[in-house]
This record gives C-alpha cells, structure tokens and sequence, in this order.
C-alpha cells in the first residue's frame, strides 16, 4: 500500500449505511464483479471493500469526509464505460456510485444551457436539450456514459473537429473536495477570467482531484440538416493527405473518420454488415451539418470536386437517414467487429498531428507486425485521434500475448512522440497507461503533477493511483 490506508471496518460500514441508507450500501460479495473493472478488465480488477449509491450531493459529501477523516480511498462511479481502468478500487476502500444523481433540470433559454447531475446519462441529456430544439453537440461513442464520467474525463468523439471536447461545453460546475468541502467552479457566465480557471483543471481530472455532483452545460440551436460523404481512395497515405484538404474548404466539417479496407472486410465478415463503397484502400467519411439545405448542398459539392480533383475513386454522397445510416453503422461496428475477429484485444488512443497520420498509421502495422500481433488503427482523421487495436489471434499463449502488447504499447507510444502526438486523445491515463505517462511529460512536470494532487487532496484519498502515482 502506498499510504497507510485504513480499511473500512464494521463502524465504518455502519457509519456510510447511517450516512445514506441501509439498502443503497453493500460490502463483501454483495458487490456485483462488475464493480472491479471498467470495460477494460486488462487495466486491472480491483474489489472494493463497500459500494455505497448517493442521492445528493450532502451525501457525497459526508461519504468523502468520512473517507478523508478515516483515511480511506474513494472513486467515484459514474457508468463504468471507460477505457482507462479509471473507476476502479485499486487500494480497495469505498466505491461511491453517482448514478441515482441522475436529475436533468429545465433547459434555460435565456442562457442557452441546460443543467444536470452526473449520474445523468449523455443520451439523455442529449434527448432533453433536442426536445427543447437545442443540442448539445459532443458525441463520444458510448452514449450510455454518464454526462459526469464525460466531463471528468472530457471525452471527445466524432464531433469534436466542428463543435470541440466535452470541455468547450461546460459553464459551471459543483463539485465535492476530498475533505468534504463543497465548492462551485465558475457560474452560467459566457467568459470568466476571474482568477485561476480550475474549473479547467478539473474537466479531464479523471475524478483524482474532486467529485463532480452538478454540471451546467452550454447549448447550441440544433442543425437543420446533415449529410454524409463518403470518398474512397486507393490508399492510405491520399485518403490522409485529403484531411487538410477537407479543412481548408470554406464549410467546417463535423466529422472526418478513416477506414482502411481490412477494417471494413473484418466488420462485413464477422457481422455481415458491407459498407456501401466497395472500392479504394481507404476510405474518408466525412459529415456535415448545416442551418439550411442551401447550405448543406453547397458543403457537399464543394467537398466532393475537392475530393475528385484529389484522387478520391469516388464521392458517394449519404443525404437520407437511411443511407447515413448505412456508413456510420458500420463505423461504430469496429470495435465489435474486431471483437468478433480476434480472441483478444488492447487498445491504444493517441492523437499525432494531422499531418502525421499516414506515418504513424504505417509505423503502428509495422510495430505490431514485428511482434507477431495485429494491429489495426482507424478513428478520427479530422483530429489525429487514431484509435490503434491490437488483435491477438488463436494460437498465442497468455505470455506471448502480454509481452507482444507490452513491446507494442511501449514502442507505438514512442513513435507517437516522435511525431509530435500525445499518449491520450480521448479516454485518459487511469490506471492502463499510467506507466507510459513519464516519457510524455518528463520529470518536472510530473512534479507538478504531483503538487496539483496534493493541493486538493494531501492525503491521496480520492481515486489514488490513477493519472498520478506516489511510493510513500
Ligand atoms: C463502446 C465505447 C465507446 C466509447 N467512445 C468514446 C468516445 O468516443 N470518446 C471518449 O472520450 N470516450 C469514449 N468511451 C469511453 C467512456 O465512455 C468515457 O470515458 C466516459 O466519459 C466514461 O463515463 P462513465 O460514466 O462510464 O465513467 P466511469 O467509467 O464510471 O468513470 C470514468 C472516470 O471518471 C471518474 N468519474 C466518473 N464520474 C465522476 C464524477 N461525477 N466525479 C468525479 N469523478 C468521476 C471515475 O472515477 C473514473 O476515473 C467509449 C467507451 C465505450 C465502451
């Protein structure tokens, strides 16, 4: 242990059930195996000793002070959807649930938010603001994703290249200090340079330095109208050579995803889902979202003569729900489809410089192929977020597997910042990539890192062990 926990012991466990409730409390083998993992068990399976459901933002703050004052760990859970191994109890103590918080409030017109509790999840969030003809616009893949996971972790998505991160939508927020203490950062005010902006610091704090318990998010009028294109060429490096292409044109894309063909082979074998353009050896997919069907036409035509006067085989245009929906279903089949095609899988999600795509898509195969892995990279192009997965085929033991990912890992990080990229785009470093951190940031600034932590939490109680490590 890295600090001299406590455990929770019977006045403890007696002490939260007090706090809260007798039938929103479990210890032992009453906590369901889930709560040990986020949806990558690899980065660890970790059993808590209490699991406890808050209801308000009291509560949670009476739960934290308890931990604070008896010095025993905390995380918060929101739904369990990350990829980092970030909500999990790596030094046991109490895994505190968000997801009863779940109130969305009424939209505000006059200030074009909407504010709600964590437990709240994105697609509902979502649904309440289109209900009142306003969008919140970032859209990572899980939409079952607590709207406080996303902004802790300020998750990104396809979006992301017109409307921004998590973090471009988040006004203010309340949030639970390790000793207790509940504070606001900022309030439903466009701009505020009143001191420090720790609120910024807080969004992608992977729930190490306080406990978001409500958010009030920014909103913006819904598009009238989306359309999606769909341009295949005959290889890698001029379907990523066209990204630039694409963003230069007058009309701002919302999405800009790549595909190789083997990723869209993998998904129409293993699920029986074709994707409609059947040539090129990549393919850019590319949305637009527009005010009016005069705007949105012109987005299309422009971006399909750039595309043709670029080598694209084709510019295959999806303008009705059906035929968008029949490119983006096959998108958001990969993960499953490599699934289906594989017997296990790691996952690696930097982000390089646009310009750098190509290279490092190419060098990531190369890596993989040297240590008898597959590795198939795709994501989004509009923002150098190359989502790489390591496939591990039958007939690879658990050792061979686990040194082939390692080396991997280890070698597809380095190339990343070779290139200029950064380990993390989306998702963070949690507990998965903890141990590939220091080489991004170098000795002082994970001494900084370290300061920050301390600052609002010297006694290393809520979440220890993710994003910053201490051996005390
Ligand atoms: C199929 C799939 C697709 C995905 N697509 C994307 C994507 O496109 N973009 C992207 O960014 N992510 C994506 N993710 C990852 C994941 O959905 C996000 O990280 C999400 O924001 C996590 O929310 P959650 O409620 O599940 O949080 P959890 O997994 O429960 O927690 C994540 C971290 O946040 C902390 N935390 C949660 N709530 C709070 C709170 N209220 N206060 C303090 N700390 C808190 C936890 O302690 C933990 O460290 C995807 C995941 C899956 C399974």
């Amino acid at each position: 242990m890295p600090y001299p926990y406590q455990k929770i012991g019977a006045a403890g466990v007696e002490a939260i059930k007090s706090i809260t409730s007798s039938k929103r409390v479990k210890v032992g083998e009453e906590i369901l195996p889930e709560y040990c993992h986020d949806e990558m068990p690899e980065y660890g399976i970790f059993q808590p000793d209490l699991y406890v459901e808050a209801e308000n933002t009291q509560e949670v703050s009476a739960v934290m002070k308890y931990g604070y004052d008896h010095n025993i760990p905390v995380v918060v859970r929101g739904a369990g959807t990350g990829l980092a191994g970030g909500s999990t109890c790596k030094y046991g103590g109490i895994m505190l649930s968000l997801m009863r918080m779940n109130r969305i409030f009424p939209v505000d017109r006059k200030n074009q938010t909407i504010t709600c509790e964590p437990g709240a999840l994105l697609l509902d969030v979502q649904a309440a603001a289109l209900e009142e003809g306003l969008f919140y616009p970032p859209d990572p893949g899980e939409k079952t994703a607590t709207i406080g996971g996303n902004v802790i972790t300020n998750a990104g998505g396809m979006k992301a290249v017109r409307y921004g991160l998590t973090r471009d939508f988040v006004r203010c927020m309340e949030a639970v200090l390790p000793d207790g203490s509940i504070v606001n950062f900022s309030s439903n005010v466009v701009k505020n340079t009143t001191g420090y902006d720790v609120k910024d610091l807080i969004i992608g704090s992977e729930g190490t330095l306080c406990i978001l318990t409500q958010v009030t998010l920014k909103l913006l009028p819904a598009p009238k109208c989306s359309c999606t294109l769909v341009m295949p060429f005959q290889n890698l490096e001029s379907c990523a050579d066209m990204v630039p292409k694409v963003l230069d044109l007058p009309f701002t894309p919302t999405a800009i995803e790549f595909m190789e063909r083997e990723l869209l082979e993998i998904v129409k074998r293993t699920l029986n889902k074709p994707f409609p353009a059947p040539d090129g050896g990549a393919v850019l997919i590319v949305m637009y979202d527009a005010a009016s069907p005069e705007e949105l036409e012109a987005a299309c035509d422009t971006a399909c003569d750039a595309a043709l006067e670029n080598g694209a085989l084709d510019c295959m245009i999806a303008d009705t729900p059906e035929r968008m929906e029949s490119v983006w279903q096959v998108r958001g089949a990969i993960l499953e489809g490599m699934k289906a095609d594989s017997v296990a899988q790691e996952e690696c999600d930097v982000v390089v410089p646009r310009s750098a795509i190509a290279q490092y898509v190419k060098a990531a195969k190369k890596i993989g192929l040297s240590h008898g892995i597959r590795v198939e990279p795709c994501g989004h192009a509009g923002d150098g977020n190359i989502h790489t997965e390591l496939l591990r085929d039958p007939g690879m033991s658990d050792e061979e597997w686990k040194t082939a990912t390692h080396a991997s890992l280890t070698e597809l990080y380095a190339i990343s910042k070779k290139l200029g990229g950064q380990l993390s785009g989306e998702h963070g470093i949690g507990n998965g990539r903890l141990e590939f951190l220091e080489p991004f940031l170098g000795s002082r600034m994970i001494r900084l890192y370290k300061s920050i932590k301390l600052a609002f939490d010297e006694k290393l109680v809520l979440n220890p062990g993710k994003i910053v490590e201490y051996h005390i």
